[in-house]
């Protein structure tokens, strides 16, 4: 039998992304919307919180287990940013052109060996609202901040973000390549590993 798992985000590619992952595991994802659950309000100052406010909110709502994922570009030049507030980058009606276009502004006049940044992605699993020990899994991706943008596949920051290991960025790499090398891919799969070792219920 299939456990049920309310995931905290509307996000069908995430649905897709977290099912496909974890189907080997007999786990059933659900998202918060079509259980009526209202977006919790992100207030955290790091990603590993916003995910856990995120995740804890989706498992009192509906009293399944929970999953959360926070993910976001940091910029060294920029101190981290836009960081935790990556999809808000140009205000909250911005979207990715808005967002692209404010990183290049931001980055003008910086050179290139000091351009580096990396996605990051925070995954984490709640068994029930009040789990003091929820499992987290963590990864980044290393890059640096084209001066341009470049490639027409992924989202967000992808036309901005050099993958060294590719020579391209990462609107560039063919999907499937993307999800493999990404921060969440890496963080899923962390997760993944994690997951495996719990009892079965
Ligand atoms: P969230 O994980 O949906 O909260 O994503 C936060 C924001 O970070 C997105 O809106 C994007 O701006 C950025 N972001 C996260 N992951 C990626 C990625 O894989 N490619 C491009 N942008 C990303």
């Amino acid at each position: 039998m299939s456990k049920r798992i309310v995931l905290a985000s509307g996000n069908a590619g995430k649905l897709r992304e977290f099912s496909a992952m974890m189907a080997d595991l007999g786990l059933e994802f659900v998202r918060q919307s079509e259980l009526g659950v209202p977006d919790a309000i992100e207030d955290g100052l790091t990603f590993v919180e916003n995910s856990l406010i995120k995740a804890r909110n989706a498992a009192k709502m509906t009293g399944l287990p929970a999953m959360a994922d926070d993910s976001g570009i940091v910029v060294d030049a920029l101190g981290g940013a836009p960081g935790l507030y990556s999809a808000r980058y140009a205000g909250e009606h911005g979207g990715d052109a808005a967002n692209n276009t404010k990183l290049l502004e931001a980055l003008k006049d910086v050179p290139e060996e000091q351009r580096t940044a990396r996605f990051y992605c925070c995954i984490v699993y709640l068994r029930h609202a009040d789990d003091q020990l929820p499992i987290i899994a963590e990864a980044s991706w290393e890059g640096r901040i084209l001066h341009g943008l470049s490639g027409a596949n992924g989202f967000g920051y992808d036309p901005l973000f050099f993958v060294p290991t590719h020579g391209c960025s990462s609107a560039e790499l063919p999907p499937e390549e993307k999800n493999r090398i990404s921060h969440r891919g890496q963080a899923l799969r962390k997760l993944h590993e994690l997951l495996e070792r719990e009892p079965k219920a």
